[in-house]
């Protein structure tokens, strides 16, 4: 089992000894590793089972850090960057060398955030180098908002796991590409809204909702290319619908934003904000997704959450979660 602390300089200190550390950040718990040593990366990939061509985020503490990371960062990504940093966007952008191609899976660009949560900024400055961290659980399981989540999945994989308490906003970052000229496309709907970026520098690129069975081809796969149209998913079966009655005999769960009309018929209900809160909605998605799926259930109804605000980062996790190749 993985140890399970909350000290700081420990964390930072296996980190920079080669180890991997699980630590909290605003958005999921994330599976830390030194980015600029290959070895390191490599480790992150396999303890994921993660495929080398889906690049990793890195996370630093502060903004000049992360301009050693790139060519240079375009203005747009500074605006960006000086409203929502610290906090819940990645930016990519043009790599600088010192960025070791594992990283980036091969790209040319590198995605960087800066995290809010002040466990995970006291780690970053600790350790002093950039720490890329994808989401802590096993490739294309549910990701992680809690350190027991972490240590039910990977426990047996890593040795630490740096305790934040539970994760406040709990969907991944909102993934940006922003050109050196031109105007950003959003690869990833996550925990800073459409609209709080276009208020603040107009209307970006927003590929137009894929069919699922294109996902691969899409632009969007080509800019990002580890947007599979399956991901966090649970082992339990999820169907997007209308919350009816259970769509078949069995024991049926059901994962609803508001309420759930039927649920005497359901055997596990979980109901993310009956104040229609969709922040809320988010923060408590991927717990209410694990404690549907240890129940041993037939198969899993959730409802379209409304495509505003966080809404359309849950819509995009569920529509993942539910699709079956
Ligand atoms: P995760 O680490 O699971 O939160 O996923 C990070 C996601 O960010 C990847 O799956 C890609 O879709 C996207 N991403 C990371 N780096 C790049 C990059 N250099 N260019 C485009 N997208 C990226
Ligand atoms: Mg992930």
């Amino acid at each position: 089992m993985a140890r399970v602390i909350t000290e700081v300089s420990t964390a930072a200190a296996a980190l920079r000894r080669g180890e991997l550390v699980a630590f909290a950040t605003e958005t999921v718990y994330g599976l830390g590793g030194v980015a600029l040593w290959p070895d390191t990366v490599a480790r992150i990939f396999e303890v994921k089972g993660r495929p080398t061509f889906d690049p990793l985020i890195v996370h630093v503490p502060d903004l000049s850090a992360a301009q050693k990371l790139v060519t240079k960062i375009p203005p747009l990504a500074a605006q960006l960057a000086s409203r929502f940093w610290p906090g819940p966007l990645t930016l990519v952008m043009e790599k600088a060398t010192q960025v070791p191609d594992l990283v980036t899976s091969g790209l040319p660009s590198v995605a960087i955030r800066i995290p809010s949560h002040p466990v995970a900024l006291r780690l970053l400055r600790e350790v002093g180098l950039p720490v890329a961290a994808p989401s802590a659980n096993l490739f294309g399981r549910v990701s992680p908002t809690t350190a027991a989540h972490v240590q039910d999945q990977l426990g047996d994989r890593i040795e630490w796991i740096l305790d934040g308490g539970p994760c406040a906003v709990g969907v991944e970052s909102t993934v940006l590409n922003i050109p050196e000229n031109g105007c950003p496309t959003l690869l990833r709907p996550g925990g800073v809204s459409l609209e709080e970026i276009e208020a603040l520098i107009g209307p970006i690129n927003q590929p137009a909702e894929i069919a699922l069975t294109q996902v691969e081809s899409s632009p969007v796969a080509q800019l990002a290319p580890g947007s599979l149209p399956q991901h966090y998913a649970p082992l339990t079966s999820i169907t997007v619908s209308d919350l009816a009655a259970p769509p078949s005999p069995g024991r049926w769960g059901v994962l609803a934003f508001r309420d759930c009309p039927h649920a005497d018929q359901y055997a596990a209900v979980e109901v993310l904000s009956p104040d229609g809160n969709l922040t809320q909605a988010a923060a408590g998605l991927f717990a209410a997704m694990r404690r549907l799926d240890s129940q041993g259930l037939d198969g899993i109804l959730t409802e379209r959450f409304p495509e505003e605000g966080l809404g359309r980062a849950i819509n995009d996790r569920l529509r993942r979660a539910a699709f079956r190749g």
